[in-house]
């Protein structure tokens, strides 16, 4: 039985499979460009920290939780998280202007 050896290689393959999430700063509405504002229904008004994306830092495809539509690459969109979160990553979502304002 002929055991192959393996390189070492491999190991770095994993390294962008998920998204890191970032340390932010306890202070969440300081981010440029937030606002603080009441958050959709379903999530009982609770405060959302809100912010526009520009068709520019808009770089892949959303799902809107508004419509459960795509939100395409290049889009102005909204991306918006609950206040107490934090603003972690898994927290955000990305919404159509049009679905957030009826949210
Ligand atoms: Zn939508």
């Amino acid at each position: 039985m002929g055991r192959k050896s393996r390189r070492g290689k491999g190991s770095f393959r994993h390294a962008r499979a998920q998204q890191t999430p970032r340390a932010l700063p306890r202070d969440v509405a300081a981010f440029f460009g937030a606002e603080t504002v009441e958050g959709p229904s379903w999530d009982f008004g609770r405060p959302y920290i809100l912010r526009r994306v520009g068709a520019a830092g808009a770089k892949k495809n959303y799902v809107c939780p508004g419509c459960n539509g795509t939100i395409f690459a290049g889009m102005a969109h909204i991306v918006a998280w609950p206040q107490e979160g934090g603003g972690r990553v898994e927290e955000r979502r990305h919404w159509h202007t049009r679905c957030w304002e009826r949210r």
